[in-house]
């Protein structure tokens, strides 16, 4: 992509209304606009991050044995009146009437819907289990939007909602959750603590927070420090194995972990002091089990061996792709940017021509766009006619991992400049070697 064709509305100033430095940076770098209070359009470069950060939470879901449908984002109100939480969930809920007085709502979560699109269909206990899951938009009309995405009204959501027979399974289908949470955070370049949690208004009794330290969370955790060099569970990890996946989860769980709501000050105290984590953090998934809590009221009940009717057991499992976008920030940024994570940088390379119009810097630019794009790298050409300090600027705001600097001087000697976002460390090279060393 030629930057002097693309849409990147960088700005130059800090903007005022941005607390903490991944929403200053997310508007700085072009990332997001803010449309109306907590609701954001999503500009090329961070729809291209948002997009990548959904495909890593897709493939490790279907990897678990999730499967992805598309719920609509518009519900009736009917289906809540049967749970019961059309009135409990309060002023969170945009309630919207239709022109036939319909009552209908902007989703905030998907429990009744998923129920019901089970209960349509799955009869035995032989479909068993079952585990579907969506990556859709999201309206909570939050007391207190702030930090941009990082608690926006309207954000992006993955969950996913487990069906089984019995509460063994139910077991079972959550540590997949679990396993495939921690596979999805440490791919994305994050250390997530699963910890025990509070179920909050979607009700149940177990259930796990996972957590990014960071000084601007808005939580307050409490752990061991050895969480954070567990080893993450590898790719053929098999999903079928019930006493497998529950070691995993039993290791993951084997120390102390927990957010305020759950906190033991006795059990965090036997913690030696030099391993004891008392810090914020930010929550990026969350996963509950809740067993018949919406299959009892709402009569999503399947025939067991038994031939008897049972209600299913159910959990519910969430990641906010967006909130992941500013998380990550958070984690990855210096002084002078973004630094984004290999997997999911908007581009993998910015290429700088430091003197547009110099016939050897052109066609080395050129060659080298060429040579990259060919090999499926995702590159961002700085053509436009500017000042080279603006353009390094701008390459190490948008934080892409390699930028390619290619100026009269040094390629006078055949070289380029090949700099590393994260370290700084730069290096001359010929331009066969600068893309060997990218691809
Ligand atoms: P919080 O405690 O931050 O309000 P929550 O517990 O209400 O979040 P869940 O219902 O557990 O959120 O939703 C699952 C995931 O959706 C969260 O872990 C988070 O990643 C994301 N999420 C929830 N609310 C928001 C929001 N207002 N903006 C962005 N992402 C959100
Ligand atoms: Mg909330
Ligand atoms: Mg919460
Ligand atoms: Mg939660």
């Amino acid at each position: 992509m030629r930057l002097s064709r693309y849409f990147l509305p960088t700005l130059r100033e800090d903007p005022k209304e941005a607390e903490i430095v991944s929403h200053r940076l997310m508007l700085r770098a072009g990332l997001i606009r803010q449309q109306s209070a907590g609701i954001y359009a999503w500009l090329p470069i961070g729809h291209r991050v948002l997009t990548k950060i959904s495909a890593i939470v897709r493939e490790e879901q279907n990897r678990s044995g999730a499967i992805e449908l598309l719920m609509p984002t518009i519900q009736s109100a009917e289906l809540w009146r049967e749970s019961g939480r059309y009135d409990a969930y309060g002023k969170e809920m945009l309630r919207i009437t239709d022109r036939h007085e319909r009552e209908m709502l902007y989703g905030p979560t998907n429990e009744e819907m998923i129920t019901d699109i089970f209960r349509s269909y799955v009869r035995s206990y032989k479909d068993l289990p079952l585990n579907l899951y969506h990556i859709q938009w999201k309206f909570r009309d939050e007391i207190r939007p702030r930090f941009g995405t990082m608690r926006s009204r309207e954000f992006l959501m993955k969950d996913a909602y487990s069906f089984d027979i019995d509460q063994a399974g139910a077991r079972h289908s959550y540590n997949k959750m679990f396993v495939a949470y921690l596979r999805t955070f440490a791919r994305l370049g994050l250390k997530a603590i699963p910890m025990r949690a509070d179920t909050g208004p979607i009700g149940g009794d177990l259930s796990h927070e996972f957590i990014i330290l960071a000084s601007t969370g808005e939580s307050e955790v409490f752990c061991h420090r050895d969480f954070l060099d567990f080893p993450i569970p590898s790719a053929d990890t098999d999903f079928d194995d019930v006493a497998g996946l529950q070691a995993i989860v039993d290791k993951w769980t084997s120390l102390y972990a927990a957010t305020s709501e759950k906190h033991d000050e006795a059990a965090f105290a036997a913690i030696p002091d030099d391993r004891k984590v008392s810090a914020r953090g930010i929550e990026v998934g969350h996963i509950f089990y809740f067993g018949t809590k919406y299959s009892l009221p709402m009569k999503a009940t399947v025939t067991g061996p038994d031939g008897k009717e049972h209600p299913v057991h159910m959990g519910s499992y969430g990641i906010g792709p967006s909130r992941l976008v500013a998380a990550i920030i958070e984690a990855s940024h210096d002084d002078a940017g973004i630094i984004w994570p290999d997997p999911i940088a908007p581009f993998d390379v910015s290429l700088i021509n430091i003197k547009v119009g110099d016939t050897a810097t052109d066609e080395a630019c050129a060659r080298l766009y060429h040579a990259l794009t060919t090999r499926g790298i995702d590159v961002l050409y700085d053509d436009r006619d500017e000042r080279p300090g603006a353009k390094f600027a701008t390459a190490d705001l948008v934080g892409m991992p390699w930028q390619i600097l290619v100026g009269p001087k040094s390629l006078a000697d055949g070289k380029v400049e090949l700099k590393r976002r994260a370290t700084g460390e730069r290096q001359l090279l010929s331009i066969e070697d600068a893309v060997a060393r990218i691809a």
